[in-house]
């Protein structure tokens, strides 16, 4: 049997025990998936508001980064028209 890969909890480190197996077909093979969760039911909860609050934090940092480049793009669109004008 193959060996899961554990990892500890990110909160309080200690091992995680696998919740959840399941297989998921994907092309021609399948690929077993497993989810690991904190023995201790609290801290797992906290992890997971933890993970969700990154997650948002990660798409705001998407969005603003995704505005910049489109500052900039109005920045230098500026520039061309001011340069044009001369
Ligand atoms: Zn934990």
């Amino acid at each position: 049997m193959k060996k899961i890969p554990n990892s500890p909890c990110i909160r309080c480190g200690t091992e995680r025990v696998v919740s959840k197996i399941w297989e998921e077909k994907v092309d021609d093979s399948v690929i077993v998936n497993t989810e690991l969760v904190c023995p201790d039911v609290e801290c797992q909860k906290k992890v997971n508001i933890m993970n969700k609050k990154s997650s948002d934090k990660y798409a705001a940092i998407k969005s603003r980064s995704e505005q910049r480049a489109v500052d900039r793009k109005a920045a230098l669109n500026a520039r061309k028209s001011k340069k044009n004008s001369h």
